[in-house]
């Protein structure tokens, strides 16, 4: 039987998964595809249907989740089950977190942001602009248009332990926690948003920042966090935060043992930052004093959102199909089924 604080937990944590479809160079090398939604909330991995009766390994590699969605599924539909429920939270004077995890290419771009693969950068169909959407659509509605509320935006990136404003040129902000223990990023831009094309707006900006003088732009977003925010205030005051954040690419294994420092380092904060980042969500409800905010800046400049009584979060944890990718499967699937 279920107690009240197994209640509030499933309130207020959601965790899902989604598989995205063979992409050309996985069909081009002959991957195959291993994953399996077999309902609307387990998924599995097995051995390519080719080969292998698949019910053989069904014991240890299916998990659920409270959704699965399988390689048809649209932003959406992704977004419908995830985020949207969490809108409402913020017009209620709460914070939301949604954060999409997983390896590098398994599709946490696509499914916040929008696809920025090709060459047109539609990023309107991505979670961000959809959430936003919505809290446009809210605010019409009778008992929140009387608040006044205001709606604002910040995007930011935490790179190697640093925060960059990529609202403001990828300015270097410092974070300070005061004696109450309120965290502050100090100096970061919040731009006031009036309509959704505002939004897109700024996302544009924040994503050329992002990966303006890389080389690559997935060598770059694979290893940061970016947090993209829609604040409402009222009389100045917060009212309600929703985070959005496309997480650091979880595949960390030759990090360790790379030749370049640097690279080793970045490698063990991200490690770090996803570690913090699981404890952190599943401190949320749980009442736990000690839950390790400090332990990354992520969960620390992320604070405010973990803590309260009408915190709520959702986890997408994104996974690639192919054979090839497995392992690190694996290890997405292990994740998301501890944080809750
Ligand atoms: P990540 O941000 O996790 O590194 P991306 O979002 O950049 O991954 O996705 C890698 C590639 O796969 C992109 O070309 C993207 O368009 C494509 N892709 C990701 N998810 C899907 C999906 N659900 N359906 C179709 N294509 C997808
Ligand atoms: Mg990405």
């Amino acid at each position: 039987p279920l107690n009240t604080t197994d209640l509030i937990e499933e309130h207020r944590i959601c965790v899902c998964v989604r598989a995205r479809p063979l992409n050309k160079k996985e069909l081009t090398t002959k991957d195959l595809d291993v994953i399996t939604v077999p309902s609307k909330d387990v998924v599995m991995v097995h051995e390519p249907k080719q080969k292998v009766d698949l019910t053989r390994y069904l014991e240890n590699q299916t998990f659920r989740f409270d959704y699965a969605f399988d390689d048809s599924t649209t932003n959406e539909m992704v977004y419908r089950f995830t985020a949207r429920p969490l809108v409402e939270t913020i017009f209620e004077r709460g914070m939301a977190t949604c954060f999409a995890y997983g390896q590098t290419g398994s599709g946490k771009t696509h499914t916040m942001g929008g696809d920025f693969s090709g060459k047109n950068q539609d990023c309107s169909k991505g979670i961000y602009a959809l959430a936003a959407g919505e809290v446009f659509v809210m605010l019409g509605k009778p008992n929140y248009k009387k608040l006044d509320l205001q709606v604002f935006a910040t995007f930011f990136e935490i790179y190697s332990g640093k925060v960059f404003d990529l609202l403001n040129r990828k300015a270097k902000l410092r974070v300070l926690e005061d004696g109450k223990q309120q965290v502050q990023v100090v100096g970061l831009q919040e731009k006031e948003v009036k309509c959704t094309e505002d939004v897109l707006r700024l996302i544009e900006v924040g994503n050329s920042c992002r990966t303006s003088g890389q080389t690559s732009a997935n060598a770059h977003s694979s290893r940061s966090h970016a947090v993209f925010q829609i604040i409402l205030r009222r009389r100045g005051k917060m009212h309600g935060k929703f985070s959005l954040i496309d997480l650091a690419g979880n595949e960390r294994g030759a990090d360790t043992s790379s030749a370049d420092r640097q690279t080793r380092l970045e490698g063990a904060e991200i490690n770090k930052s996803l570690l913090a980042l699981k404890e952190c969500i599943r401190a949320l409800g749980r009442n736990k004093p000690h839950t390790p905010f400090r332990a990354s800046k992520l969960t620390q400049v992320l604070r405010d959102s973990f803590i309260g009584e009408n915190s709520r979060t959702c986890m997408i944890a994104t996974i690639s199909p192919g054979m090839a990718s497995c392992e690190n499967t694996l290890n997405t699937l292990r994740y998301a089924n501890r944080v809750k």
